[in-house]
């Protein structure tokens, strides 16, 4: 039994295993009518670098909002589709959905915004990954460094020797590579230092207790020396005050995102918050430091 809860957002309400299993069965089964029917959209987030305050790019965040169902968040949705194996034909239609975003963008003020694309363990399995990111990129003749690939550490950790050679062909193709969620799986801190990735996105569950918090405080500072040590560039998500941001900039995390910059919104939103935003994403008054 599935019931709507506020604004026509589909919900559980039993922990009984026979209804997680029908609340499962259902879900799955209007995934397979939502491929068909354009049901899902990608929402955008922006990432803002710390110094420059410019808006460098935007993570895609998938949104489900089914006929029958409602608003279904990826958080109730994208396991199911894991387990069924599902997950590879949306996986497929975000990374076109993302494509034709970025070319939509082109002859704008947006065209050189990055878009940055959650990836599922299951799709690194598929052998040709990195070729249908590539073909998918030269097909639109869009330049592959627009396209950044997020992967969760812990998708990353299992099955981490095959993946090295997977993550040197993506990035050989020009593609970015980011590891989402840092600091909630466990990582092996040998094949961090083997793997190409660019860019490690410090989790929110540490950015909540900043600048108060000194485990948060510890954890963070230590996440973003990791990452430069090992060349990479910090992105600290679930950013949702001036104190946190202040903090991330004065410890030299490169990059932001969360909703005190905004909420993921769809195409046509974003367009209009750049337009209003990007010139002046904080009052410069706000700020301890000078923009460098
Ligand atoms: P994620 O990739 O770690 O994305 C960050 C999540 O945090 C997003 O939730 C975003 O809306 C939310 N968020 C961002 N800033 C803030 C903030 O300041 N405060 C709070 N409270 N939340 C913030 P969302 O969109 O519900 O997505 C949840 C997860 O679902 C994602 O976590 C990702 O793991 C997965 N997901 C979303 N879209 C896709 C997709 O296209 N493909 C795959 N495979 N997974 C996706
Ligand atoms: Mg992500
Ligand atoms: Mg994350
Ligand atoms: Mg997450």
């Amino acid at each position: 039994h599935s019931k709507f809860k506020g604004k026509n957002t589909f919900t559980l309400y039993e922990d009984r295993m026979e209804e997680k299993l029908s609340q499962h069965l259902l879900i799955e089964k209007h995934l397979r009518f939502a491929l068909n029917h354009d049901e899902f959209e990608l929402f955008y987030q922006p990432q803002i670098e710390t110094q420059s305050l410019k808006v460098i790019g935007v993570e895609a965040l998938i949104r489900w909002n089914s006929k029958d169902l409602g608003f279904v968040p990826p958080d109730m949705f994208i396991s199911i589709a894991e387990e069924s194996g599902q997950i590879l034909a949306i996986g497929d239609w975000v990374i076109q959905a993302a494509i034709k975003q970025l070319l939509a963008w082109q002859n704008t003020d947006l065209a050189n915004l990055q878009i940055a694309i959650n990836i599922s363990a299951q799709q690194l399995e598929q052998k040709n990954l990195a070729d249908k990111l590539h073909e998918a990129l030269q097909t639109a003749k869009l330049p592959s460094h627009l396209l950044e690939v997020e992967l969760t550490e812990r998708s990353i950790m299992s099955n981490a020797q095959s993946n090295i050679e997977l993550f040197n062909d993506i990035r050989a193709r020009g593609l970015s590579l980011s590891v989402d969620d840092f600091g909630t799986g466990y990582s092996s801190l040998s094949y961090l230092k083997r793997f190409p990735l660019n860019i490690l996105k410090v989790d929110k569950s540490f950015v909540d207790g900043l600048p108060g918090d000194e485990d948060d405080v510890s954890i963070s500072r230590s996440i973003i020396q990791l990452a430069h040590s090992l060349k990479m560039k910090v992105v600290a998500e679930g950013v949702e005050t001036l104190e946190q941001f202040e903090f991330l900039r004065e410890h030299e995390c490169d990059m932001v995102q969360g909703y005190f910059f905004s909420k993921p919104i769809n195409a046509q939103q974003f367009e209009a918050w750049y337009a209003q935003h990007h010139d002046n994403i904080i009052p410069p008054k706000a700020l301890h430091e000078p923009i460098k």
